[in-house]
């Protein structure tokens, strides 16, 4: 498959530009993902039409915001198939809404003792929030062991997971290794022991169905901006019941039901979680980024991922002195690749990539802990998106080629 085979790309405007005289081969979706022109024109025609606050107004434009806001978080949470529309909150992002459960239900459910357990995979938005409340707590916080592919490890998770657990909280799809993590194996761990299961999606969301009644997570996190959505806007979903017996961690309008002198009523749910204007043009753009990917489906987008996986990993594990994290076979691999060159500090890597005009990420990915447990300080990451094509995935590896031999040639 070529570029005339791929239909998507030049749905993407920023595509089509030079860098370093050569064609932009963008291969940095993990961080974020690019914006389709029927999403930047629907932020256009938000503030040039229908731009009011929700919620607070009885004139024309205050209800088509309201409505639109409203539908959005009905397009969401059909896309990953919640219950009710009521148990999906918007926040800023994914790091907002892992906090939110850590502020919330973790401030108000952990005691002295408990334990708290994640993987040594997580991204520093699923870790510091629960350290840094295990310290306050004066809990525990127990990390779940990578088997040999990089995979949060069952077994291991068998032995970590406790009575004592009351809070167990994975990332679906690694931003380091690109596993795809046995979430639903793990909720079930966690629920046998009477914790509760917390999901990180920013990687998964984007790039395949996910069902949170079908994993029986508690809560699932998610980012606007890496599924073709705005910066600023994300999902944190939460079980109905769970919402309903948590407490606001904002205070400030629209959470509210009633304030009096000297004690408030909280509002309802979704609600009660969004203090103050939130990100309305955000949201209603992220579900208009939702209707972009429904058309194309999930499922097609996570099998054209995995073809240009099969296609590009042999590749970059045939390239001499290159190192590839996570597992070596494709059918193992999401789309999010990290290597290392010998010899090379991945940012002289990541700086070369850019010279031949690709875009990749370089250095320690919000995982440290992480890239020490692999034994490295940094990596290089490749990581794709349906857009992405075969071309760009041949044009990676010629100039991973190309980087090596020009750092060898010592021209630098
Ligand atoms: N979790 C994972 C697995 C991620 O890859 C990221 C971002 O790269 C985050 C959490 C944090 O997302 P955000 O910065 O959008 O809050």
């Amino acid at each position: 498959m070529d570029n005339k085979n791929n239909p998507w790309k030049k749905d993407f405007p920023i595509l089509d530009q030079k860098v370093n005289d050569e064609d932009l081969i963008y291969l940095d979706n993990a961080a974020t993902t690019q914006k389709p022109q029927t999403v930047i024109n629907d932020i256009t025609d938000f503030y040039t039409h229908d731009n009011a606050n929700v919620h607070r107004g009885v004139h024309t434009l205050a209800e088509r915001s309201t409505e639109q806001f409203e539908q959005a978080r009905e397009k969401i949470q059909h896309f990953i198939n919640a219950e009710h529309s009521d148990e999906i909150i918007y926040t800023k992002g994914t790091t907002d809404s892992l906090n939110i459960i850590a502020r919330s239900y973790g401030e108000e459910n952990i005691e002295e003792g408990d334990e708290i357990v994640i993987s040594y995979l997580e991204h520093h938005s699923n870790l510091v929030p629960w350290q840094q409340l295990a310290i306050k707590k004066h809990a525990t916080l127990k990390y779940i062991e990578l088997d040999n592919d990089g995979f949060v490890d069952l077994d291991d998770a068998k032995k970590k997971i406790t009575d004592k657990t009351k809070i167990v909280s994975i990332a679906h799809v690694s931003n380091v290794l690109g596993v795809i993590n046995p979430v639903k194996e793990i909720a079930k761990l966690a629920h046998q022991h009477g914790a509760v299961m917390v999901v990180d999606g920013a990687q998964s969301v984007p790039h395949m169905p996910v069902d949170v009644q079908n994993l029986d997570c508690d809560f699932l996190a998610f980012s606007g901006h890496k599924m073709l959505g705005p910066t600023g806007i994300g999902v944190l979903y939460g079980k109905e019941e769970l919402l309903n017996q948590m407490s606001p961690v904002d205070f400030g309008g629209e959470m509210i039901n009633f304030v009096h002198l000297y004690e408030t009523d909280w509002n309802d749910l979704p609600w009660k979680f969004e203090a103050g204007t939130p990100n309305v043009g955000g949201a209603i753009v992220l579900g208009n980024a939702v209707d972009y990917l429904n058309e194309i489906g999930m499922d097609k987008i996570f099998d054209y991922e995995k073809k240009l996986v099969d296609y590009v990993l042999p590749k970059l594990l045939d390239i001499d002195g290159l190192t590839v994290y996570g597992p070596h076979d494709p059918k193992k691999h999401t789309s999010v690749i990290s290597f290392n060159l010998d010899n090379l500090h991945p940012h002289d890597l990541a700086t070369g990539l850019d010279m031949e005009g690709v875009a990749v990420r370089a250095g320690h990915h919000c995982a440290q802990p992480l890239m020490k447990y692999l034994g490295v300080s940094a990596t290089a990451r490749a990581s794709f998106y349906f857009y992405n094509t075969f071309d760009d995935a041949d044009t990676l590896v010629k100039a991973i080629i190309a980087t090596k031999e020009f750092f060898k040639n010592g021209t630098i």
